[in-house]
């Protein structure tokens, strides 16, 4: 069954002739246990699918499930807790705490809701984003990549139905970003998560199951372990 899925997803900005359809009838489902990529050209909307997924922007019409819960009709109060429990993020920008060590930055979602942290996921979260040893660092004795790891296992340590992530490899270099790509799948293959990404780099894409690529607000193609030339 799916993780999440939308039907019929409109979600429009402005009125009258200044109007843009940035979803123009998206229906979607993201099946447990995948990694999806989002792609497709500047303004066609993947990031307003993916905030509409995840509960951080509400779609013009059109129903949004998350776990078997609808969630276009959650009051903001439940949809903030929604975010910080049974949705991950990881954002291009790490957006990481600069005063908390690794460790309190992953779990600060978790804190916030006042939710208990299961440390054997926690452990089991952080061995496989390899910072074991890194725990008790401040983001500033951090590299960037050591930085999107923290952010990855921020957004796992809930264990989520779902992991979005917006162009998670936007700011990083090539080998970093193979690092991040390689734990995102493995959080699929060997943790069972669920991930959908952003990206527009077909080599972040081939890291992903699934490519579901969209044009002017629509899903113009729905791709399964794309070759390297679907994808381009
Ligand atoms: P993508 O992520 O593919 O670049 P977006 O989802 O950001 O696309 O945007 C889709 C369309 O919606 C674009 O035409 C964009 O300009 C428009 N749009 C997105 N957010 C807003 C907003 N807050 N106000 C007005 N228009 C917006
Ligand atoms: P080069 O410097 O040889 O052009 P890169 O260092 O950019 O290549 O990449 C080396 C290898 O890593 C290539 O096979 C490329 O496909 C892969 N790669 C580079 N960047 C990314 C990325 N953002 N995501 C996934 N794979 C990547």
């Amino acid at each position: 069954t799916a993780q999440a899925w939308a039907r019929d997803l409109v979600r429009t900005y402005g009125t009258g002739d200044a109007q843009v359809r940035a979803l123009d009838g998206v229906s979607v489902e993201f099946a447990r246990g995948r990694m999806t990529a989002i792609m497709g050209p500047s303004g066609s909307g993947k990031s307003t699918l993916m905030h509409c997924m995840a509960g951080l922007d509400r779609p013009t019409s059109g129903t949004v499930v998350v776990d078997g819960t609808e969630i276009s009709s959650m009051s903001q109060r439940e949809l903030t807790r929604l975010r910080r429990t049974r949705v991950g993020f990881v954002f291009q920008a790490y957006n990481l705490v600069p005063t908390l060590t690794a460790a309190e930055n992953i779990t600060l979602p978790l804190d916030i809701a006042r939710t208990p942290v299961d440390r054997a996921w926690f452990d089991e979260v952080v061995a496989a984003v390899g910072l074991a040893g890194r725990l008790g660092h401040r983001p500033a004795a951090m590299s960037g990549g050591e930085q999107q790891r923290v952010a990855c296992a921020r957004a796992l340590v809930s264990r989520p139905a779902v992991v979005f992530a917006d162009e998670p490899t936007g700011n990083l270099d090539s080998r970093t970003s193979r690092e991040v790509l390689t734990f995102l799948r493995r959080s699929v293959d060997d943790l069972g998560q669920t991930v959908v990404m952003v990206t527009h780099d077909p080599r972040a894409a081939a890291y992903a199951h699934r490519v579901l690529m969209l044009a002017d607000g629509r899903v113009t193609a729905d791709l399964d372990h794309p070759t390297h030339r679907e994808i381009l």
